[in-house]
C-alpha cells in the first residue's frame, strides 16, 4: 500500500504557501534494479519525490526547507530554462532543477542521484536519447569524484566494491561499454566481495551483448552459486532492542543485528566483509543479542528495561507491557 498526503507548505525561497503532495508510506516488494531503482510500489511514487513552488519554481524534496544557496540559484536563467524546457518530460525537468540546486550547495552525490531520477523518468517516457544523456552526466560526475560515489553507494549494501557495480551499470546503460569494461577489470583487480564479483560478472555479460536495458539484482544472482539466504529466524529480543534501545548501539552492533546471510559454494556466510561486524557475529545472533543485553543493562542502569514475564520468562512486546504474549499471565506492580 502506498499512502500520499496533501499538505500546505511554505516555500523556503519565496514564502508562498502551496498545496503539495507528500509520500507518507510505501512498501516495495522484489529486487531493485542494478542502478538502485526501487521495485513497485515505490517505483510509481516518483511524482511525489519532488515538490515545486508554483510561484518561484523552487524544487525540493521538502519545499519548506533548503540550503541558503537555493535563494540565488533559482533566479539563474539556466535554472528557469531547465524548469520550463519544453522538449523534456516535466517531471524530469523538476529532478534536473533539483540537481542544479544540489550542485549549487556543493552536494555532488545528491545531484547525481537527482539526475539519475531524471533518467528513470526518461526511461518511462521511452525517451532513450535523454535517458542516455542524463546517465552520462551521472557517470561523468562520479568518475570525477570517486569519493562522492563511495559516500553515496558504499553503504547501501555491506559488500566490498558494491559502489563499482552501480558505476558500471550507469556507464553500461549510457552506452559507454568500453569504460564500463575497464571499471569491471579495475574493480576485480583491486579485490571485491564474492557477491560483488558475481554482480560484475553479470554486468560483463550484458556488456558483451551491448545490452543497455534495466536488470535487477535478483536477476544478476539467479542461477549463480551465490544466493541471498532466506530471511533468518525472528529473535524477539533483537527487534525489542532495535526498537527501544538503538540509540545506545554502536553502528557495528546495529549492522550485525540486521545482517542477512548469503549462500555460497562454501556454505552460508554473513553478507558482509566488515571484520568488526563479522567478529560480533562470530557466535551467531543469539550470542550477540544476549551480550548486548548485558552491556546495555550495565551501562545504562535504570534506563534499559528488558521486560520479561515473571512466570514463563517470555519477552513482553514493550518495556511497559504488563501482559505476557506467550502465557496467560498478567502482572501489576
Ligand atoms: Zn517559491
Ligand atoms: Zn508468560
Amino acid at each position: 500500500m502506498t499512502r500520499i498526503v496533501d499538505k500546505l507548505l511554505r516555500c523556503f525561497v519565496c514564502g508562498t504557501l502551496s498545496e503539495q503532495r507528500l509520500p507518507y508510506s510505501t512498501h516495495s516488494r522484489g529486487s531493485p534494479d542494478l542502478d538502485g531503482r526501487p521495485p513497485e510500489m515505490a517505483r510509481s511514487t516518483m511524482p511525489v519525490w519532488v515538490q515545486t513552488c508554483p510561484e518561484c519554481g523552487y524544487c525540493a524534496t521538502e519545499l519548506s526547507q533548503g540550503d541558503p544557496s537555493a535563494r540565488e540559484a533559482v533566479q539563474r536563467p539556466t535554472y528557469q530554462e531547465q524548469l520550463h524546457a519544453a522538449d523534456t518530460p516535466f517531471l524530469a525537468n523538476r529532478f534536473l532543477c533539483l540537481a542544479l540546486l544540489k550542485e549549487a550547495a556543493g552536494r555532488d552525490a545528491d545531484a547525481a542521484q537527482q539526475r539519475l531520477h531524471a533518467a528513470w523518468v526518461a526511461d518511462d517516457a521511452q525517451e532513450r536519447a535523454l535517458a542516455h544523456k542524463y546517465r552520462s552526466a551521472v557517470a561523468d560526475a562520479l568518475l570525477a569524484r570517486r569519493e562522492a560515489l563511495r559516500r553515496w553507494r558504499g553503504d547501501e549494501a555491506d559488500w566490498k566494491g558494491v559502489e563499482r557495480v552501480f558505476l558500471v551499470d550507469v556507464l553500461r546503460r549510457a552506452g559507454r561499454f568500453d569504460e564500463a569494461r575497464r571499471e569491471v577489470d579495475a574493480a576485480l583487480q583491486q579485490g571485491v566481495s564474492s557477491i560483488v564479483r558475481q554482480l560484475l560478472g553479470f554486468e560483463y555479460t550484458l556488456l558483451e551483448h551491448e545490452d543497455v536495458g534495466p536488470h535487477t539484482r535478483d536477476e544478476a544472482l539467479r542461477g549463480s552459486s551465490l544466493q541471498e539466504a532466506p530471511p533468518p529466524e525472528v529473535i524477539p529480543l533483537v527487534s525489542y532492542i532495535q526498537r527501544y534501545y538503538s540509540e545506545w548501539m554502536t553502528p557495528q552492533e546495529e549492522k550485525a543485528l540486521s545482517m542477512g546471510k548469503l549462500r555460497t559454494p562454501e556454505g552460508e556466510q554473513w553478507a558482509t566483509d566488515d571484520p568488526q561486524v563479522l567478529a560480533l557475529l562470530a557466535g551467531g545472533k543469539h550470542a550477540i543479542v544476549h551480550a548486548l543485553e548485558q552491556r546495555l543493562l550495565t551501562e545504562h542502569p535504570g534506563k534499559v528495561f528488558i521486560n520479561r514475564c515473571p512466570k514463563c520468562g517470555g519477552l513482553a512486546r514493550t518495556p511497559q507491557a504488563r501482559q505476557c504474549r506467550y502465557c496467560p499471565h498478567t502482572w501489576r506492580e
